[in-house]
């Protein structure tokens, strides 16, 4: 099948044309990072201008470069939810003009179930497969057990990973969005900060605000004690904390669940600590380890057209009554 896919959850304005599920024609991406870094972050009503102007202007890229007609599409993919309700509507919009132009069908994909099928563009799922899912939002381990199963055996209890990033990053004065920085500075210094472990016992929920204070009461002690604060050691403790946490929840539930494949998705799935520990930790268990292309970690319309070729070939459907759905859950289409 061949599926034009567009995504606008947050402040990436993205299309996409899409072959198969694992065939990327075209993949774009107009970020808006530049533009929200002045703000320290996202405001929700600048990122819908951003869309608004960008939006045609995409799928029209989108399509020229695949070298795709409109005619040849099978169907129209948008992210439906979860992300920012006036950003959702403008691909929505979008898409369902698109769709009633060309006379082709719509489907409603979920946001994090297109981070997780970005994988599907690398190598094809082995299932059940278990996916480790960080993104600015969301926190989760996912567990599927076939094609369009979803079941969420682990989320965080407050901040999302990404969060916590940016907001240590904020603390640390570096410029949004914080990740990369934090990463950079964590892999050039020799020792860390002793910063604590959220286990939460046996469960597999993460928690992240407890140690966000602890990086700000750190930081902030050391200043009341005049003493030089080392910024390269704050990322490097906070860092290693975020990825032990991550790496054993990820490894014990692996293991527990038998899985075949573990997969890494979402925005902090770039941070090269993390994909280096996982894939160190998995290895020695003999589990196979996919960790997408950054260009497909972050958002994208490539992860949501591969998640909506499943979902085409499984007669999911969507109508011209869609809807944005800025607090939608992850529902299996099986
Ligand atoms: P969601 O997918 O939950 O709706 P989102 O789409 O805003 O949220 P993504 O775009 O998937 O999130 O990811 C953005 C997040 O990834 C930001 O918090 C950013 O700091 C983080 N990030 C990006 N690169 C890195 C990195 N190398 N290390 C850690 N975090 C990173
Ligand atoms: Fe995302
Ligand atoms: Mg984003």
């Amino acid at each position: 099948n061949l599926i034009l896919a567009i995504e606008t959850s947050c402040d990436e304005t993205a299309a996409s044309v899409i072959r198969n599920g694992n065939e990327i024609l075209s993949n774009v991406v107009a970020s808006q990072i530049e533009s929200q870094k002045r703000f320290g972050g996202v405001v929700p009503e600048i990122a819908s201008r951003h869309h608004v102007e960008q939006i045609t202007i995409v799928i029209e890229e989108a399509l020229e470069k695949a070298n795709i007609a409109p005619s040849e599409l099978d169907a129209v993919a948008v992210t439906e939810g979860p992300g920012l309700v006036g950003a959702l509507l403008i691909g929505i919009n979008a898409a369902k003009a698109f769709a009633f132009a060309h006379g082709l069908p719509i489907i409603g994909v979920h946001h994090i179930a297109g981070h997780i099928y970005a994988s599907a563009l690398v190598e094809p799922m082995q299932f059940p497969l278990l996916a480790l899912v960080v993104s600015g939002g969301h926190t989760e381990l996912v567990y599927m057990k076939e094609h369009g199963s979803f079941e969420v055996i682990g989320e965080t209890r407050d901040d999302a990973a990404g969060e916590a990033y940016d907001k240590v990053a904020r603390v640390l004065n570096l410029p949004y969005p914080g990740g990369p920085h934090i990463d950079r500075m964590a892999h050039e210094a020799e020792k860390g900060v002793d910063f604590p472990r959220a286990w939460l016992e046996d469960s597999y929920d993460f928690s992240f605000s407890g140690l966000k204070s602890a990086v700000i009461n750190y930081k902030h002690n050391m200043e009341q004690r005049g003493q030089e604060i080392f910024p390269e050691e704050i990322a490097k403790g906070f860092q290693d904390s975020v990825v032990e946490v991550l790496t054993t929840k990820t490894v014990k539930a692996a293991k527990e669940y038998g899985v075949k494949q573990v997969i890494v998705a979402g925005g902090v799935s770039a941070n090269r600590g993390l994909r280096e520990s996982l894939s160190k930790a998995l290895a020695q268990e003999g589990i196979p380890f996919t960790a997408p292309p950054l260009h497909l970690c972050t958002d994208n319309a490539a992860m949501i057209g591969a998640c909506a070729a499943y979902m085409y070939e499984a007669g999911v459907r969507g109508d011209l009554a869609m809807n944005g759905m800025p607090g939608k859950e992850l529902k299996s289409w099986v």
